[in-house]
């Protein structure tokens, strides 16, 4: 594929507030730069059944502010199977898809580098709750979820607190921890429970009761989805210490809700850069943030990088919980 006129956006995988930012990003900045653009419904499920529309600039008026994706998304199992994906690269061909710019998360990615490989032009916007993709410092829609999950757990505190139980709450986040780490600093919780920094029940047991005999009247435990076991971990806590304890499980509370400034902001300038990288002859590249710099990178090395587990923010609720 040589130059590019024609773009196509899909979103893909689990849906996060500001991919709608990155979508209106992306559809306002290829038609002002005089391309034409096409939406693609239910990620690469409607790739694979041509569910493909022409977009104008009112075609994203009015969702910069919603949650969710407009375009909606799915997982497509069949994606991972080649004869599925040399389908879709077809339909790209077929449909004059010069690039198709992907919205969503790492398996959203696999999906695009899969179609670069059968000569698809393909850009990658980092948009998943999780920000579980090693090669960006941010992922569109995490700092809504955060902001989801500490709200619900401020109003899990007046009630712990009035009734001096022990609280556990689920937050989401996969096999990473990072939800569960802010979360625990911005809402005040003395433990967290993580994939990254495996603890045992004895020794979260240990830390209540000692904060107990400081005083501490209600306690507060946020355990990560990759951890799980949270109605578990509160049957054996209040069989062990007699502390009244409730397991909130938060689940799909934290995907949707209105995009906070942040993700409104990432989903715009990463749907507007992504535009302006294909326009700079830029093909095959993941958007994303790293220090603060904005930069752009080869979609299979970013797939390829990995990120060492950082202890510091355990440590910081370590030292704030007592
Ligand atoms: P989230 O992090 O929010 O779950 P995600 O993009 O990682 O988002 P997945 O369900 O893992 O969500 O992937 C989205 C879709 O990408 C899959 O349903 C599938 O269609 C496609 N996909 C995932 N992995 C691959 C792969 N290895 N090869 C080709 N396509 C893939």
């Amino acid at each position: 594929m040589g130059d590019v006129k024609r773009i196509g956006v899909l979103t893909s995988g689990g849906d996060a507030p500001g991919m709608n930012a990155a979508i209106r990003g992306v559809v306002r900045t290829a038609l002002n730069r005089g391309l034409s653009v096409v939406g693609i419904k239910r990620g690469y499920e409607g790739l694979l059944a041509c569910d493909i529309s022409e977009l104008n600039g009112k075609s994203v008026s009015d969702i910069i502010h919603r949650g969710g994706t407009s375009l909606l998304t799915a997982r497509c199992p069949e994606m991972l199977e080649k004869k599925y994906q040399e389908k879709a690269a077809d339909i790209c061909r077929i449909m004059k898809i010069d690039a198709l710019i992907t919205i969503g998360g790492d398996g959203t990615f696999r999906g695009a580098a899969a179609l670069s490989e059968l000569g698809v032009n393909v850009m990658g916007i980092p948009a998943t709750i999780d920000l579980d993709l090693a090669y960006t410092d941010y992922t569109i829609g995490f700092d809504t979820a955060v902001n989801t999950a500490m709200e619900a757990i401020n109003k899990i505190r007046d009630t712990s607190s009035s009734h001096e139980r022990c609280s556990v709450v689920e937050v989401m986040g996969r096999r990473c921890g990072n939800i569960a780490l802010w979360c625990s600093i911005t809402g005040g919780a003395e433990a967290v429970i993580i994939p990254e920094h495996p603890v045992s029940t004895e020794d979260v047991i240990k830390e209540i009761i000692q904060n107990r005999a400081k005083g501490k009247s209600h306690n507060l435990i946020v355990v990560a989805e990759g951890r799980g076991g949270s109605e578990a971990l509160a049957k054996e806590i209040e069989k062990v210490t007699g502390i009244v304890t409730r397991a909130t499980i938060l689940g799909y509370l934290q995907r949707g809700g209105s995009p906070s400034a942040r993700d409104r902001m990432e989903g715009s300038l990463m749907g507007y850069n992504c535009v302006e990288a294909i326009m700079n002859g830029e093909r095959n590249r993941a958007m994303g943030v790293i220090n603060g710099a904005r930069i752009s990178m080869d979609i299979k090395e970013a797939l390829s990088c990995t990120k060492e587990y950082n202890d510091t923010l355990y440590n910081v609720i370590k030292v704030l919980s007592v």
